[in-house]
């Protein structure tokens, strides 16, 4: 490992690979930390660069920065930054890559954080000030069409939720990432396979034990995994408490090209219907264009 990182370094004069964006060429650069806000970054400046450093289904609590990465924030003219535990590794890389804090956006002080929850994004009304906030960041850009289409987003989620009794929805997810989605359309978080808002950490024997009581007791039909999380715990807690694993959320990463969770919008649109699946056991398409 440490002879790998030593090799790139030595090769990041002479132009080490070449991390992976999109975009004209011509103009600005923006680097983002997270999935979801680099495409909300192609949807608000399609003139722009756009690169993402962390891929889809990638974990972004585990993340370890590479080399590629500080190569990439060293030739930004933005970096977007999700806040919060979700990419605190970033403050080393930008030392590393020497970006001045003028050129940084927080897309979560823009949102709004919630005491120590970083997951922001799963609230469609919080990304549109993010939106608000990276369209202020890049140079040319326009982030109105865009906040639009988020509000709109809004509105039809809380229609599809408002379908299911308040009493029927009950969530359970892999870890807590899904707080500032239920708090926004009244869904009653039951508990979490990992009990924190981050995902390292294994539930205790006790832990899940409890959970599988209160899965009981309460009536929860369905329990969540998450696209960047191994399911293994989940189908445990599954088949001891008589009840199913729903469809795969969409909860810290994008999915890849071609996946219905591979744009910020799409995945909050699948997560939706999903999850009227888990409340109700029947079929759901809540967006005519989803
Ligand atoms: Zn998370």
């Amino acid at each position: 490992m440490m002879r790998v990182l030593f090799v790139c370094a030595l090769a990041l004069l002479a132009g080490c690979g070449s991390a992976s964006s999109e975009g004209s060429g011509d103009g600005p650069r923006v680097v983002a930390t997270t999935t979801q806000l680099a495409d909300m970054a192609r949807n608000i400046a399609p003139g722009a660069s756009v690169t993402s450093i962390l891929s889809a289904n990638t974990d972004p609590h585990a993340y370890e920065v590479r080399p590629d990465d500080v190569k990439a924030l060293a030739g930004a003219d933005v970096v977007l930054r999700s806040g919060g535990e979700t990419d605190e590794w970033l403050d080393g890389a930008l030392d590393s890559a020497g970006v001045s804090d003028d050129k940084i956006v927080d897309a979560g002080a823009a949102a709004g954080l919630e005491g120590d929850d970083p997951h922001w994004w799963q609230d469609p009304s919080k990304a549109v000030k993010a939106a608000e906030a990276i369209g202020r960041g890049i140079p040319g850009s326009d982030a109105a069409p865009y906040v639009e289409k988020l509000r709109a987003l809004d509105s039809s989620v809380q229609a599809c939720i408002d379908t299911v009794p308040e009493g029927e929805r009950l969530l359970v997810t892999s870890h807590d990432a899904l707080g500032y989605y239920a708090r926004k359309y009244g869904i009653r978080v039951v508990g979490t396979v990992i009990p924190s808002l981050s995902t390292s950490g294994q539930p205790s024997a006790g832990e899940v034990d409890a959970l599988v009581r209160t899965i009981r007791e309460t009536g929860v039909k369905t329990i969540f995994a998450e696209s960047s999380v191994n399911a293994k715990v989940e189908s445990a807690i599954a088949a001891e408490s008589g009840t199913k694993v729903g469809k795969e959320l969409w909860a810290d990463s994008l999915g890849p090209e071609g996946s219905d969770g591979a744009t910020y919008i799409g995945s909050i649109e699948s997560n939706t219907n999903a999850l009227l699946e888990g409340f109700t056991g029947k079929p759901a398409n809540c967006f005519v264009d989803g």
